[in-house]
């Protein structure tokens, strides 16, 4: 008689496909270089009002068109939820090998402080966003997903926001422009709107 073990049900080619087909979907919605080239700092803009004490939010702050917006930045992404499930999913996005590690030590930082600070965020998983440009697919950019748990302040928020988009740089990786951008906004709003608490 043998004993047998049974291992993970995870089926390499499966995955592999099921990665693929949510590739070729996100292609499909990519954002258009021309016509939605600037969505996502707007999205990300619009996304901070929220952290903002309700009565600094701008008059016309509105849910609806944040919301419609998440939409469809998100269609425009191939998500996963784990690490070795990005690495697949860099491969198949037909990253060279040398840029996906560097991009796996990036995310991989960023997520291993999200993680640290679940009590105030919720970390979704890694994923990559396409841009197109006269119906081609041109460019694609790597991310991690995550956002404010319900019940934390935005105090306590931000605070740790900074941190996690802080990680490259403390953890032998380097931030990208847009991680110091959105560090320096949380910076000011926390200045501006809760240095007295
Ligand atoms: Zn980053």
């Amino acid at each position: 008689m043998h004993e047998y073990i049974q291992f993970p049900p995870i089926d390499l080619e499966v995955e592999r496909k099921v990665i693929s087909e949510k590739i070729r979907t996100a292609k499909q919605h990519a954002l258009d270089l021309e016509i939605e080239g600037d969505l996502i700092e707007q999205y990300t803009d619009m996304t901070h009002v929220q952290y903002l004490p309700s009565e600094n939010q701008p008059a016309d702050f509105n849910k609806e068109k944040l919301e419609a917006m998440e939409a469809r930045v998100l269609q425009a992404i191939a998500q996963v939820k784990t690490l070795p499930e990005f690495r697949i999913l860099m491969k198949e996005a037909g990253f060279n090998d040398k840029f996906a590690m560097d991009m796996l030590a990036h995310e991989n930082a960023h997520a291993n402080v999200a993680e640290q600070k679940s009590d105030t965020i919720d970390l979704h998983g890694y994923g990559i966003i396409f841009f197109q440009e006269h119906g081609q697919v041109v460019s694609a950019t790597p991310l991690v997903l995550n956002d404010k748990k319900d019940g934390a302040t935005s105090f306590q928020y931000l605070q740790d926001e900074i941190e996690v988009l802080n990680a490259p740089n403390e953890y032998g990786n380097k931030n990208s422009e847009d991680d110091d951008r959105e560090i320096q906004m949380r910076r000011d709003t926390l200045e501006k709107y809760y240095s007295n608490k």
